[in-house]
């Protein structure tokens, strides 16, 4: 079947009769969302770098096929290596729904010889594999451009699947659940600076507004920082992403007139947590913009934004502002670590009035250990307040907490979807015919299973493959009730504060 209804700028096309190893790169959501993660155009790079290799996409939603590759429609069975980046624990159920539809069993211990080695990486199994363990041949566990080329090198050097799945056990940070390893290290890159960056990144050559097009629409994607320098107690990247390190300010340069030399974009999208921690980010910013190229940023810290870096953004044409203040109150702000008061977070957002954004997202967390009415409140009355005092367009976009595993916080429990839903229903009641202040909420159903697969067991492993079988959120009901797993007792069972963790095992 051909994918040629979609062209695209620097793909790298191989006969595969002339290389050694085919590798099918898997994102198991849509095209537009593979295609915002820079690990895509990393890995891409890094595996096609190799003249022994060939490297093709695929992914779940919005392509023609989720099974033939992008390039050259390549099935997805015919590569020797299958890997997976697994960025949101939802994502399993169409993991497993690519491996179904191309044929490959999805029981990692019912794979046969000819079948390709399932390697699956990315932020959720990093934290916590083990809900997986029935679907996947190996994990890597941490930045995986440091043993991918080892992984390669494995793969031509086995003679069948056991032996590639020993030699596998062995390397570094890869783990192999048949081996029963004892400890698995998480892999940490010390200096960013040195690594291969993709400076030819894939562009679809789609219209505007197209639900083909990237999230921060065609451009650049430049890795500023990876992990990040403070350490909120809910939050994954701050836990097991550290230290965080920074690309130095002469490397980003290079990196970025090579990247505009070789990507048909004018934009470039800045990446990593917490930028304006970086100190040379203003100038980084600026310089991009003095080059005639428009800017986006990430949400940054209200205590590190400053009218020159502000400025800069307007002028590379970002229009909204993203701040992440997560509580309304300053005393439960301090329990979860982040620090920033409201005198911070309201000098911000007039700053962003004052440089000419046009709005600001402001994001919260509900549900949030030791949360109480008032901080429920807080979040309206901070959301009306700065609409008014701004005059800017305030969105209060509300998530409900989901405790994550190797977080300070992965053994809190999560609240029930109804007091979720009755916490989100007063601060849209306080906000509602509010001029210039709005809540935009995700469903608290979802949170309950992001939650149950980020801190769950191997036990999960006969849900999730009923759940991609049914399919939706009445799948992950259909499938509980079937296999009698507490999948959506998980996250609030009072009693698991005791219980051993399954991601122990993991070492930083
Ligand atoms: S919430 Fe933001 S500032 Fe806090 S640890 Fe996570 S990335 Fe860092």
């Amino acid at each position: 079947m051909s994918q040629s209804f979609l062209r695209e700028y620097n793909t790298i096309v191989k006969d595969p009769r002339l290389v050694d190893i085919l590798v099918g790169y898997c994102y198991p959501s849509t095209y537009r969302a593979g295609m915002t993660s820079l690990a895509t155009h990393l890995f891409y790079r890094i595996l096609n770098s190799r003249e022994d290799v060939s490297c093709e996409r695929y992914f779940r939603f919005d392509t023609k096929s989720p099974i033939h590759s992008i390039e050259t429609s390549r099935h997805l069975k015919e590569n020797h290596l299958v890997t997976f980046s697994l960025t949101w624990e939802e994502d399993i159920v169409h993991l497993i729904q690519m491996l179904e539809k191309s044929a490959i069993d999805p029981s990692a211990n019912k794979r046969r010889d000819q079948d390709p080695i399932v390697v699956v990486g990315g932020p959720v199994p990093s934290a916590n594999p083990e809900p997986f363990v029935d679907f996947v041949d190996a994990f890597v566990i941490g930045e995986g451009d440091l043993v991918i080329n080892h992984i390669i090198d494995v793969m031509k050097e086995s003679s069948t699947r056991a032996h590639a799945l020993e030699l596998l056990s062995g390397i570094p940070g890869v783990y192999v659940p048949s081996a029963n390893p004892t400890s698995i290290k998480h892999l940490i890159i010390d200096r960013i600076d040195d690594l291969l960056y993709p400076v030819a990144q894939i562009i679809p050559d789609v219209p505007e507004g197209s639900k083909l097009e990237p999230v921060f629409g065609k451009s650049f994607l430049l890795e500023v920082t990876r992990g990040c320098g403070h350490s909120c107690r809910f939050c994954l990247v701050g836990h097991i992403c550290r230290p965080r390190r920074a690309r130095t300010f002469s490397r980003l340069m290079q990196i970025v007139e090579e990247g505009i030399e070789n990507t048909p974009v004018d934009k470039v999208s800045l990446i990593g947590s917490s930028l304006g921690d970086i100190d040379q980010i203003a100038e980084l910013s600026s310089w991009i913009v003095n080059k005639n190229l428009e800017l986006s940023a990430p949400s940054l810290r209200a205590d590190t934004v400053t009218f020159e870096l502000l400025s800069t953004l307007v002028k590379g044409g970002q229009r909204t502002l993203t701040i992440a203040p997560e509580t309304g109150s300053e005393r439960l702000r301090k329990i979860v670590g982040k620090g920033l008061s409201d005198a911070e977070i309201e000098h911000a957002v007039m700053l962003a009035s004052e440089t000419g954004y046009k709005s600001v997202k402001l994001y919260f967390i509900i549900g949030l250990p030791e949360e109480s009415q008032d901080d429920i409140i807080a979040i309206a009355d901070m959301t009306k307040r700065l609409a008014r005092k701004s005059g800017l367009r305030i969105t209060a976009s509300i998530s409900p907490f989901v405790p994550k595993a190797r977080t300070r916080w992965e053994r809190e429990v999560q609240q029930s979807v109804e007091v979720l839903r009755k916490k989100a229903g007063i601060i849209e009641k306080e906000l509602r015919n509010h001029p210039n202040a709005v809540m935009e909420s995700s469903d608290p159903r979802n949170a309950r299973i992001q939650a149950a697969l980020s801190i769950g067991a191997r036990d999960l492993g006969r849900v999730i493959v009923l759940a991609a079988k049914y399919g939706g959120l009445g799948g992950w009901r259909r499938a509980e009730k079937e296999t009698k797993v507490a999948f959506f007792s998980i996250a609030n069972d009072p009693n698991r504060k005791d219980d051993a963790l399954p991601w122990s095992f993991i070492t930083h």
